[in-house]
């Protein structure tokens, strides 16, 4: 951690940095009593520590510093594509990936300079390579035989890098997992050479991969960088992977610091170096907000804490099997166990399975930490279920930076 990153007090290290339980025994993120922001925003809400995201992005940054000017951070930012959020990380130096045409609008109203984007995806329209093209987006990742073809045509000069799939496999879940040879995403290590021959109005700058999230292992992106490194002599090398973070207490982090050396050792002298992190920056920046409705006891079987929201704000454990905790935000700690159900019409909304807490109850206020990646991203309309809104927290204050979704907003669209 930075040597002025703020910690967490009494509580574990999925929580925010600088959050804390107060005198109340109540949960404090950014400053802000979370029971408080529940009364004043109401449920569900994503709050976020706005000094978690800036202390995770200075540590990319210093680290990147301490040993070379040959970098850039890309802030991936289909993990939290928020306004406030590109705002405050072009303020912190970073650079940005999009990975559509909306994600683009969204960058570029948050106010990062064009030349700074990098815009990828699999599937790009003609409409999305105009829309790049016509914004002066820095750099496109090109992904296919197709899209060289498409990008010729619609962009001829544009600076691109070419997404390597560099056949390695780290562990983590098959569905974000991206560098193995069986991907949809990018050319195979045997197809590299003959899509290089294949550019002919394309300025290429360099080489992008991107091994895959949740990987606490540095060996896959030391092999990420040999595998790029020997491909040829480019300025650019982006060598992508998602350092994995701490969803649960259990799960413990690389250091920053080492994961950069790790990069940076591995790549030749002089070469610019990219690296493009997502929910290392976000994730534990961000915890949820819900209500309490319901509690149901089926004796010998299991209990159920009914909340407010659910998969409608919080796809990933349904998507993934993805693991929470829970807290009653008030009450930390307790022995009962519980599952977490969201209230959506479908027996597979569950947040969360066997979670401890103490004698929950009707109008408690239950948080969930580290959604600040993938959970406003994802979210959903399904049930007709308006999407909450994103809270800033600060040294004590507390903004909307997201208005919650109201239910006319839900016919906006309806001709
Ligand atoms: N870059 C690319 C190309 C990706 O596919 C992903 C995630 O799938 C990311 C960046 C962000 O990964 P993470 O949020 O795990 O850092």
């Amino acid at each position: 951690m930075a040597g002025n990153a703020p910690t967490t007090t009494g509580v574990s290290h999925v929580y925010p940095r600088g959050s804390r339980l107060n005198e109340r025994g109540r949960l404090e993120v950014g400053g802000c009593d979370v029971v408080e922001l529940a009364e004043e925003f109401g449920t569900p809400a994503y709050v976020y520590a706005e000094d978690d995201i800036r202390s995770r992005a200075r540590e990319y940054m210093d680290a990147f510093r301490a040993r070379t000017e040959h970098f850039e951070v890309v802030y991936a930012s289909k993990a939290f594509p928020c306004t406030a959020a590109y705002r405050l990380l072009v303020e912190e130096g970073l650079s940005c990936d999009v990975a559509s045409g909306g994600e683009l609008f969204l960058a570029l109203k948050g106010g990062f300079p064009p030349e700074r984007i990098y815009m990828h995806g699999n599937n790009k329209s003609d409409a999305e390579i105009e829309y790049a093209v016509a914004s002066g987006v820095g750099h496109i990742v090109a992904d296919s035989f197709d899209e060289l073809d498409r990008l010729e045509r619609l962009a001829p000069g544009q600076k691109v890098l070419l997404r390597v799939t560099p056949g390695i496999k780290p562990e983590t879940h098959a569905f974000i997992s991206t560098g193995q040879e069986d991907s949809k995403f990018g050319f195979g290590v045997d197809e590299v050479q003959r899509a290089i021959d294949r550019i002919d109005k394309l300025e290429l700058c360099g080489l992008h991969a991107h091994i895959g999230s949740q990987v606490f292992d540095l060996g896959p992106y030391e092999k990420l960088a040999e595998v790029l490194s020997a491909m040829g002599d480019y300025p650019l090398l982006n060598l992508g992977g998602g350092l994995g973070v701490a969803y649960t207490a259990d799960q413990q982090p690389l250091p920053v610091d080492d994961y950069v050396e790790t990069l940076l050792r591995g790549a030749p002298d002089g070469v610019t170096v990219l690296c493009e992190p997502g929910r290392s920056l976000v994730a534990n920046a961000g915890v949820t907000i819900y209500r309490v409705g319901t509690v149901k006891r089926i004796p010998g079987v299991r209990t159920y804490v009914a909340v407010d929201g659910g998969m409608s704000d919080n796809l990933r454990p349904m998507l993934y099997g993805a693991r929470y905790e829970a807290e009653i935000a008030d009450r930390f700690g307790g022995s009962d166990v519980c599952t977490i159900a969201g209230k959506h019409c479908e027996s597979g909304d569950i947040l969360v399975t066997d979670v401890q807490l103490d004698d929950p109850r009707p109008g408690d206020v239950l948080v969930t930490p580290a959604t600040g990646a993938y959970g406003h991203a994802m979210a959903n309309n399904y049930n007709g279920v308006p999407r909450p809104p994103v809270i800033f927290c600060s040294g004590g204050d507390a903004r909307v930076v997201v208005r919650r979704e109201t239910y006319d907003d839900l016919a906006l669209r309806d001709v």
